[in-house]
């Protein structure tokens, strides 16, 4: 047998029932670096202090179960600890005595990626600034850290006052430039407590621990003042920005993390209103954070009763053929005064006052009845895929609703799709486990919708039954010049390999895209360039034809037989 282990790819020690090693392939051996002085070691000597006490349990479980068990764990190599997949079993050897056999997998690159992801899940690709994730991260950590302490602090929200002209009169390479200076500008006047992200184009905020009185917030926003009205230099170019600086204090004019910002902002665009160039602390005289559009939500009640919304689709295509393999369902509210108001401004309200929940259960059914029509239009199988809201997933009436919208169409479940995103996996992971396994006994698969801009941990892609990761337009948009979304494309595409996961890009709007990323192995494409979202009649025109052109402009997206 060890002649057999000897050639194989992964490494291999057998150990007596102690943990000692009995024998150490010749890849194992290679990897420490001490040849046969292997022997007689203890396993536990190769494994990285960080993971001793998770080997320890595994093994012993193995031994308990007599049965095969796994575990990830760093390796102390020479140069670096790398990642191993380890599967521990015990077995009777010839002589009928026990002995453990230990086969480890190299997960290195794995970790890499998803350290990668995570790294970029939370922080800005340009200004490797953390993002908008990561700060409200950090402004709930302050909280608890001022809560205990009883020491407040102060949130600024810094925005550049011409940034825009910049932009617009230099091009965007000299205004990424100059946003790169300003961030580290910035972050060289705070202190290492404090937290700068980059939330937004031309808008930083900071949060800073232990800054709560007048004179240490006049200092501090003084400086970042101070730092940006200096002009930047950029290829031969003197270039005057400024800022405008809002600040907010915790706990005087708020307590959670959303109102701070909030406030903030308010305060940051009442010192633009005045003049620019300055600092201004939140009064309440500014306003406070925007309730949402009363007005909107009555409407709202008032549309449901008169069936102003309907239901648009956007194709989903097979990237190598182009051919239609499905749609995504999208909202709309046609408002008899505003015209088609997009779900970005009807679904957060709708999710706030529950209206989703109706709104929802009537999209999912619609669309499962919907399908049927687009299959025999179009003679062949094709699935739909339907947005499902935070609240909805919550809500314990779902699964029912599901049922209904299944059984009322005659749908099969597996020619469903539903889309939810990170965060909606992440408000209750033990409740999500259990909704996901009863979708899954209903065969509907499930999308990671955005991914890539939600969570950052991604242990969940392994622990929920999970078909689809949907990858952000935002990280489309700027393909293929930017390297950095390149890279994360590329990332997301690995992981989705390794974990045999379908993968849309959304977004897709020009041939480039749509050629750099289906060369780079990605199935799906969605986006205006093969399909806007369209009525269903239109939808309907295009499958008969089986042609896009007749909705796009170009010849280049007539469908590949
Ligand atoms: P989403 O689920 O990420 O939907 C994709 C959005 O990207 C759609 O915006 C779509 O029109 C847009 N899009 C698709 N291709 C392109 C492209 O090539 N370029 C650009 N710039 N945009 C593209 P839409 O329809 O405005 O929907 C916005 C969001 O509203 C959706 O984002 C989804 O989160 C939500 N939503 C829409 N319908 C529903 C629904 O029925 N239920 C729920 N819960 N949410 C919905
Ligand atoms: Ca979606
Ligand atoms: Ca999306």
């Amino acid at each position: 047998m060890d002649f057999v282990l000897e050639e194989a790819g992964d490494i291999v020690f057998r150990l007596n029932m102690l943990g000692q090693i009995l024998f150490a392939n010749r890849r194992s051996a290679g990897l420490f670096g001490r040849g046969k002085e292997l022997d007689g070691q203890p396993i536990l000597s190769l494994i990285s202090d960080l993971d001793q006490a998770a080997m320890k349990s595994t093994m012993a479980e193995s031994v308990l179960a007599k049965g095969a068990v796994r575990v990830e764990v760093r390796l102390k190599s020479p140069e670096r600890d790398i990642w191993y997949e380890l599967r521990i079993s015990v077995y009777p050897n010839a002589a009928r005595a026990y002995e453990v056999l230990v086969v480890g997998r190299d997960m290195t690159d794995q970790h890499a990626t998803e350290e990668r992801l995570r790294h970029m899940a939370t922080h800005d690709a340009l200004t490797e600034l953390p993002n908008r994730l990561l700060l409200s991260d950090r402004i709930r950590m302050t909280i608890a850290q001022a809560r205990r302490s009883g020491q407040g602090f102060a949130v600024a929200t810094i925005g550049l006052d011409s940034f825009k002209k910049v932009n617009d009169g230099l091009g965007h390479p000299i205004g990424d430039a100059v946003l790169r200076m300003a961030a580290q500008r910035l972050r060289k006047t705070l202190r290492d407590s404090d937290t700068l992200a980059r939330v937004g184009g031309d808008e930083f905020v900071a949060v800073l621990p232990g800054t709560y009185n007048e004179a240490q917030i006049k200092l501090v926003t003084g400086r970042l003042l101070a730092t940006l009205q200096s002009p930047f230099e950029v290829d031969q170019h003197t270039i005057y920005v400024g800022a405008s600086v809002g600040v907010s204090v915790y706990p005087q004019h708020a307590e959670d993390e959303v109102r701070l910002v909030a406030m903030a902002d308010a305060a940051m665009s009442r010192a633009k209103e005045t003049g620019k160039a300055r600092c201004i602390v939140y009064s309440p005289r500014h306003g406070g954070p925007p309730e949402h559009d009363i007005s909107l939500e009555a409407a709202m009640f008032q549309a449901v009763r008169e069936g102003e919304f309907l239901l648009y689709y956007q194709p989903i295509v097979n990237a190598r053929t182009r051919e239609i393999e499905g749609f995504e369902t999208l909202m709309r509210w046609k408002h008899p005064s505003l015209g088609m108001v997009p779900p970005a401004r009807f679904v957060p309200i709708a999710e706030t006052n529950g209206l989703i929940n109706l709104l929802g259960a009537w999209a999912l059914k619609s669309a499962c009845v919907q399908l049927k029509q687009f299959e025999e239009v179009a003679k062949r199988p094709l699935y739909i895929s339907v947005n499902i809201s935070p609240r909805q997933f919550r809500n314990d009436k779902f699964l029912d609703v599901l049922d209904d919208a299944i059984s009322f169409s005659g749908l099969p479940g597996e020619k469903l799709v539903l889309e939810i995103t990170e965060g909606t996996l992440m408000i209750d992971p033990v409740h999500a486990e259990t909704i996901l396994s009863k979708m899954a006994d209903r065969k509907a698969r499930i999308a990671i919708d955005d991914f890539g801009t939600g969570y950052s941990s991604l242990a969940y892609l392994k622990r929920f039954p999970i078909s689809v990761l949907k990858i952000d337009r935002t990280f489309i948009r700027d393909l293929p010049a930017s390297e950095k979304d390149a890279a994360i494309c590329n990332a997301v595409l690995d992981l989705a390999k390794h974990l045999d996961l379908s993968v849309v890009a959304e977004g897709v709007e020009t041939e480039e895209q749509y050629a750099h990323i289906e060369q780079r192995g990605c199935q799906y494409i969605q986006g205006y360039l093969t399909g806007k979202p369209m009525a269903a009649h239109t939808a309907l025109a295009a499958l008969k034809e089986r042609t896009y052109a007749s909705l796009m402009p170009g010849e280049h997206t007539q469908v590949v037989q």
